[in-house]
């Protein structure tokens, strides 16, 4: 199920970067694996699937030490100062920074363990109460002050746009993330560079792209739905 399912998503956004002239490569699919089994992973994997997201950090450690070694994993969820220890050099990516604070304590633990972290700004762009993320207008600000912190890269930005009935009603979602991105890199500021932009999910991913989306982060869609029922 999972290796067709990846195909239908694949022939998906091959016609989507053709709608926006873009070029197949320019567009990573992350296959967010959370809440299912390394058997589903592995197969994904055999399809020639690489990148994988988790958005919970016992999760992700678990699977990484189960699963092939050349698997990119990146955590797609909220992230606690108490949790960056576990997991700083275990993810390729780190989607979800969203405070100085956390920033400050993830630079902290890269230093101790000598190495440097890919990591985004997460912007709330719907303004939603129940989301993280920093608001649009405050994150030139932030990707400033993280910026100036050793040890740690700023890749670009990340949004989780709202779950809509129509996937069309994201698209402002999205051109204003791609927008903030473009200011934010035409301020040529020291250790950012904003080639990555996350958005879009199985629902819209097809209009984030379309809008500029360089890292799709796609679960539903490949595992099926997930049971939140069953115990991990
Ligand atoms: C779960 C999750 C996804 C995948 O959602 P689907 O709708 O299943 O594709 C993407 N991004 C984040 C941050 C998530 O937590």
């Amino acid at each position: 199920m999972v290796a067709e399912n990846l195909k239908a998503v694949e022939e998906k956004i091959s016609a989507a970067c053709q709608r926006a002239g873009r070029r197949r490569e320019d567009v990573t699919l992350v296959a967010v694996s959370k809440t299912k089994p390394e058997s589903m992973i592995e197969e994904a994997y055999g399809t020639g699937q690489r990148d994988f997201g988790e958005n919970k950090v016992q999760e992700l450690i678990r699977k990484r030490e189960l699963l092939p070694e050349d698997i990119r994993w990146h955590l797609i969820g909220h992230l606690q100062t108490n949790k960056v220890r576990a997991v700083v050099d275990k993810a390729c990516l780190i989607h979800s920074v969203d405070s100085l604070h956390l920033a400050e304590a993830i630079s902290k633990e890269a230093a101790k363990k000598g190495c440097t972290i890919s990591i985004l700004v997460e912007v709330n762009v719907a303004g939603e109460d129940t989301k993280f993320g920093t608001a649009p207008e405050d994150t030139i600000d932030l990707v400033e002050s993280i910026a100036a912190l050793p040890n740690l890269k700023i890749k670009g930005l990340m949004t989780i746009a709202p779950f809509v009935d129509n996937p069309e009603k994201n698209r402002p979602i999205f051109s204003r993330l791609k927008q903030l991105s473009v200011d934010i890199a035409a301020k040529n500021i020291n250790n950012v560079s904003m080639c990555v932009l996350s958005m879009g999910m199985t629902n819209d991913y097809e209009v984030a792209i379309e809008e500029g989306s360089t890292m799709i982060r796609v679960g539903t869609g490949i595992f099926g739905e997930r049971d939140y029922t069953v115990k991990q």
